[in-house]
């Protein structure tokens, strides 16, 4: 169910689409709020602090790219950008910029609103990851992250990933349900030194998947945004 009286803010210029979220958005019991310019956008975002920012890429007075950019040097508040652009560099350059998730156009309801839950729920907590921070372990499903004893288990059994191997499922276990870029993941992982080719992280995962996936070729708990990044189940 919808969180009463979260404001949502739909940045948006194309009035079929912000027809279509306003009224999806009230349905679920959303206050919502609109602008259709960029500048608009900040000025609403500073004086109304928002829950949540939908947001458009392609705007008449403004890239989105640079409102992400201007809004996280002062804020945390989520923003899922929707979008038309569909190429893996949009979304990867999106998120690198700090947007919390990426949807293409035409998206349905249910995802919107899942994916509204989600980022909603990650501003409530310092960590992301509520779960972590009662117990040091999150669990998804059969899988466990232990980050105190720095294991992962799947159906209670050890399933001896490698210290690399680790850190990356860690990574990914602090962010559930979110994509991390390759490039996130590579700098966080090995610092900004770190050459971004991506093929490092590409056999760790093939690797890991054979230990934690009952289907590697069909993963449940770490999925793959092709040319983007990882995203771990969120419970
Ligand atoms: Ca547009």
């Amino acid at each position: 169910m919808a969180e009463a009286h979260n404001k949502i803010l739909i940045v948006e210029d194309d009035e079929g689409i912000v027809a279509f979220l306003k009224t999806t958005l009230k349905a679920a019991g959303y206050d919502v709020l609109l602008a259709g310019t960029g500048t608009g956008a900040l000025s609403i975002i500073s004086s109304h602090c928002p829950d949540c920012i939908l947001l458009d890429l392609g705007l008449p007075d403004m890239d989105g790219g640079s409102i992400i950019q201007s809004v996280r040097q002062w804020t945390r508040i989520p923003i899922l950008v929707i979008s038309a652009r569909d190429t893996e560099q949009d979304k990867a350059t999106a998120l690198d910029q700090g947007a919390d998730d990426y949807m293409v156009k035409p998206f349905g309801t249910v995802e919107l609103l899942a994916r509204i839950r989600t980022a909603l729920r990650h501003t409530r907590t310092t960590a992301e990851n509520e779960q972590l921070g009662l117990t040091g372990i999150y669990t998804v499903g059969d899988l466990a992250i232990d980050y105190n004893k720095r294991r992962v288990y799947v159906r209670g059994q050890d399933v001896q990933l490698t210290p690399n191997e680790f850190r990356i499922v860690a990574l990914l276990g602090l962010h559930p349900g979110r994509v991390l870029t390759y490039r996130t993941m590579l700098r966080e992982l090995w610092g900004p030194a770190v050459s971004m080719d991506n093929k490092i992280l590409r056999v760790h995962m093939a690797s890991i998947r054979r230990k934690i996936e009952a289907d590697p070729n069909e993963p449940r708990y770490i999925f793959t945004e092709i040319g983007v990044g990882y995203r771990l189940a969120d419970r």
